[in-house]
């Protein structure tokens, strides 16, 4: 079942590796299918290298399983919250980047000091209220929701980032990019004050991005 969607899912699972954005296995890829709503996600605790598309898990959106031998992600919860509330997006990608989640740890919005990140991300990645020690209750997974909102992405606070996109391979592609802005804006804090897009120049630069490259992403508020 989802054979071509599952083979997706576990491409962009070696890219986390590949990009150097996971060590081990702690990172999450999930994608819903648009037609069945079934959600293609990894599987818990396992490591990427060797897995086939069969490894993929195939779930619904209320975490039965439907395909697949392996255990999915234990947070399986977080992704299919994120997907029942964006209706308009159809994948999430997680991972404890390095960079990103310093921001995370110090509690501080990843800001859009890049055209690029304002191209593709369309936004500053905010951070979740509070740390979750207790992960998985509902008050952790209603806050992950109301953190990304109508964006793109959101951190976990002392964890690791979330971002969506309307594809496996776009959430994957936003997530290296708030890797590398959160990169570059230590970078420019070490050798100055970096300047940092206005809401509207962001505005403009993901606009821009959506009408020229032709990628279908969810309209801002
Ligand atoms: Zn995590």
């Amino acid at each position: 079942m989802l054979k071509e969607l599952r083979e997706r899912v576990l491409k962009v699972a070696w890219k986390l590796r590949e990009y150097d954005l996971i060590v081990m296995a702690g990172g999450t890829v999930a994608a819903r299918d648009p037609e069945s709503g079934y959600v293609v996600i990894t599987p818990s605790g396992m490591e990427y290298d060797d897995l086939t598309w069969e490894d993929m898990c195939v779930i619904d959106m209320n975490l039965a399983r439907i395909d697949g031998k392996r255990r999915p992600s234990i947070a399986s919860d977080m992704f299919t919250e994120i997907l029942k509330a964006r209706p308009d997006l159809h994948a999430v990608t997680h991972s404890h980047s390095r960079y990103a989640t310093a921001f995370a740890c110090i509690n501080r919005e990843i800001p859009v000091t890049t055209t690029t990140h304002g191209n593709l991300v369309g936004g500053p990645v905010p951070c979740t209220s509070w740390v979750h020690p207790d992960p998985h209750t509902p008050e952790y997974l209603a806050d992950i929701v109301k953190t990304i909102g109508n964006g793109n992405a959101c951190n976990i606070r002392n964890h690791g980032v979330l971002a969506c996109g309307c594809t496996v391979e776009e959430s994957l592609e936003n997530l290296i990019t708030i890797e590398v802005t959160a990169y570059i804006t230590f970078i420019a804090e070490q050798m100055g004050k970096p300047y940092i897009l206005t809401p509207e120049e962001t505005r403009r630069a993901y606009d821009f991005c959506k009408s020229s490259v032709g990628q279908d992403l969810p309209e801002k508020k």
